[in-house]
């Protein structure tokens, strides 16, 4: 069979080494030599570990560091800050945690590490064996996107790299029938994956993009700041908007999210302090993932603010649900149903920070808090759950609601 993977973004990547490690098959990946439109640091998930756990140097390739929570400042009523844990890490990279944090973060606050630590200590008292979901570790990294790309790059062999543009889609009634590279190199396949970002090459011929219309933000800017050393993401309300920092190995990178219909790129320079890049995101999705011989992934198929960091998880479950349609015939109309809910999930949860505001009284704020805001039941059942149980029987409890527990709605349902 063969595959082609056109984006040599993080979710090329993921896509094309995901496919080659789980499929046998004839792999080109069809990359253009514009750079990846985030090259800044990206916050991940556990999840991430599933797919590097065998690249001996992915760390030092992708400038990783340790991520076992979100911080979050200024959110809610208050002055209020708290962690938003992914569950307890008893060993990191096979080290106990305690000793772990210690060693490598000497300049820890005592406040932080009795988090951490404290976190540790409740699972061990309570006798709580494995928390949430068996086959992951409480810990995720941070990682510089463009080069995690290239570190699942380089664990991939066996397949072809085109360094042009795909210029032209030509389409049949199966779908696409051929791409024609910007050499006017033809290009046949059985599946082609479109990773083009926010071009949608390929998937934009084929089906429309809608964008969600619930989402307040809708522009972002970016920035280095001090160099900072924290086993966390920091997530800060600010007056107009939030503002991300993510400590790598070699710079901490932050970035600023705002909407223009309240503030202009100049405004949210001087709120922020970020001078770097300003940009435009949609926040939507593809009408459909896969159609025909065609299946998206990245930000060509949906996107949704990074409040929760969910996007490289979210891709890895593109992934998956391809694969199962490759290889196993899972219908198309599965996958995209399946894939909508998710994306629906991530979306409410993200909604639901929103819907609560900050300590801020501010037009941005009170236009986050009126926004429409439906839940499903699902969403109603984790809540309900997390109100009626205590932390130690909610830590036992194994539900997730697309990646979050119900200790975590209790986390945020308590601030
Ligand atoms: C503000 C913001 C913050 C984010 N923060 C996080 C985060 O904390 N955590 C997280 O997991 N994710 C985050 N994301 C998402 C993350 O940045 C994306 O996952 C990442 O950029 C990868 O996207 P991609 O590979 O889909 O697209 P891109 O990075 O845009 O890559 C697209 C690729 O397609 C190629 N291409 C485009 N057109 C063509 C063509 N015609 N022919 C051939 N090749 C082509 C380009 O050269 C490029 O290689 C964030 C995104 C935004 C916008």
């Amino acid at each position: 069979m063969k595959i082609v993977v056109v984006g040599g973004g993080s979710a090329g990547w993921i896509t094309a080494s995901y496919i080659k490690n789980n499929l046998d098959c004839e792999l080109t990946v069809i990359s253009g030599d514009e750079k990846p439109i985030v090259g800044v640091g990206e916050s991940t998930t556990p999840a991430i570990l599933k797919m590097v756990t065998n690249l001996p140097s992915w760390k030092i390739d992708s400038c990783a560091t340790l991520k076992l929570g979100i911080k979050f400042e200024n959110w809610y009523r208050g002055d209020s800050v708290w962690y938003h844990l992914f569950e307890d890490a008893k060993k990191i990279d096979g080290i106990d945690s305690i000793e772990y944090l210690r060693n490598k973060y000497p300049n820890i606050t005592s406040e932080e590490f009795n988090f951490f630590h404290g976190n540790f200590l409740f699972y061990c008292k309570n006798n709580v064996e494995k928390p949430f979901n068996n086959s992951i570790p409480g810990y995720g990294y941070h990682v510089q996107s463009d080069k995690l790309g290239f570190a699942l790059k380089n664990s991939i062999s066996d397949y072809k790299l085109y360094t042009q543009d795909v210029d032209h889609v030509i389409l049949n009634e199966k779908g696409i029938d051929y791409l024609i590279l910007n050499n006017g190199e033809k290009i046949y396949a059985d599946i082609y994956f479109d990773c083009s970002g926010f071009k949608r090459k390929l998937i934009g011929e084929m089906t429309t993009w809608n964008s969600y219309d619930d989402m307040i933000a809708n522009r972002y800017i970016v920035g280095k700041i001090n160099k900072n050393n924290r086993p966390y993401t920091v997530s800060r309300a600010l007056k107009n908007g939030w503002m991300w920092e993510i400590d790598t190995q070699n710079r901490t990178n932050a970035g600023f999210v705002y909407c223009s219909d309240i503030i202009s790129d100049e405004q949210a320079m001087n709120e922020s302090g970020l001078f770097y890049d300003s940009k435009k995101f949609d926040s939507g999705k593809m009408k459909d993932i896969a159609i025909k011989n065609c299946i998206s992934n990245g930000l060509a198929q949906s996107f949704i603010e990074p409040l929760e960091a969910t996007s490289a998880e979210f891709y890895q479950t593109v992934a998956k649900y391809a694969w199962d349609h490759i290889e196993f015939g899972a219908s198309k109309k599965d996958v995209n149903n399946e894939l909508r809910k998710e994306a629906k999930r991530i979306e409410t949860f993200i909604l639901w920070h929103y819907q609560n505001g900050s300590k801020f009284e501010t037009p941005f704020w009170d236009y986050a808090k009126s926004l429409s805001f439906s839940v499903d039941d699902e969403f109603k059942e984790m809540l309900s759950f997390s109100r009626q149980h205590n932390q130690m029987e909610l830590s036992k409890s194994e539900a997730l609601y697309s990646q979050w527990a119900p200790l975590c709605f209790n986390n945020w349902d308590s601030v």
